[in-house]
């Protein structure tokens, strides 16, 4: 086997994933290769600190591209590729591995701003998908599929249409009237929504399950003219969204 086929193997090898031929013949490479012994324990070393970067693990189609991507960036391997064997190796071709931890801190780099991205993306989307599915609602007639200020109506409505059960509250005294209650799409997902009014403006306030279960305090985000209130509570998570001012959806979110 030569070195530019015994780097292309690593990183299958290094996954356990590369077949039994294949894997002999690599292993009898590198018994007898010192340079691609170190390049294999290099790149083991950097896929451990990859994987180490953040509280996340990094997607498993992201290790073999970077380790496609520092092989390729290799200084070129030492040696013609049709070498006698019985002929030793000139010392003054051996290439010393100077590129790999400059290319290894790249990579972690590269990572690290996978994972702060990671973290915006859901939410940047649930943001999206909220807003978009409350604009919708406004298009419509009517917001609600259940049209009644009657808690003791709304509430027993969603069981058998979600698997989860809403808290559902009216505020009329405090002047949030509740209008009734639709069911919505949010990602694949499909959530409740509780329909209020403010004067002239309506506020959904959209439902699902929180798998992890943890109380999370309000946030608050505007976006688009919208104001976005979201929390998470007795293994709830909530997002209110209205028109009306932050201050208003807050304190709307306080009596809920
Ligand atoms: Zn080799």
């Amino acid at each position: 086997m030569h070195c530019e086929r015994a780097r292309e193997l690593l990183s299958p090898y290094l996954d356990e994933a590369l077949a039994a031929h294949d894997r002999s013949l690599l292993t009898a490479h590198l018994a007898s290769c010192q340079d691609c012994t170190k390049f294999a324990v290099d790149l083991r070393r950097l896929t451990r600190t990859l994987a180490a970067v953040g509280r996340q693990a990094t997607p498993p189609s992201l290790l073999p591209r970077l380790r496609r991507a520092l092989a390729d960036a290799q200084p070129p391997v030492s040696g013609p590729p049709v070498r006698p064997p019985h002929r030793p190796r000139p010392p003054a071709r051996t290439m010393p591995w100077r590129a790999l931890p400059v290319l290894a801190a790249a990579a972690v780099t590269a990572v690290a701003t996978w994972w702060l991205l990671s973290l915006a993306e859901p939410e940047a989307r649930l943001q999206h998908d909220v807003l978009a599915a409350h604009m919708r609602a406004l298009l419509q007639e009517n917001p609600t599929q259940v049209a009644s200020g009657d808690t003791h109506w709304v509430k027993p409505w969603f069981s058998g249409r979600v698997d989860f059960s809403p808290s559902v509250t009216d505020l009329s005294a405090e002047g949030f009237p509740l209008l009734g209650a639709r069911l919505d799409y949010i990602g694949d997902r499909r959530v409740g929504v509780l329909v209020y009014r403010r004067r002239q403006h309506t506020i959904d306030v959209f439902v699902w399950p929180n798998p992890d279960g943890k109380d999370r305090a309000q946030r608050v985000v505007v976006r688009k003219g919208y104001t976005l209130v979201t929390w998470t509570r007795q293994g709830l998570t909530y997002w209110a969204i209205s028109d009306l001012d932050a201050d208003e959806l807050k304190t709307f979110q306080r009596l809920l």
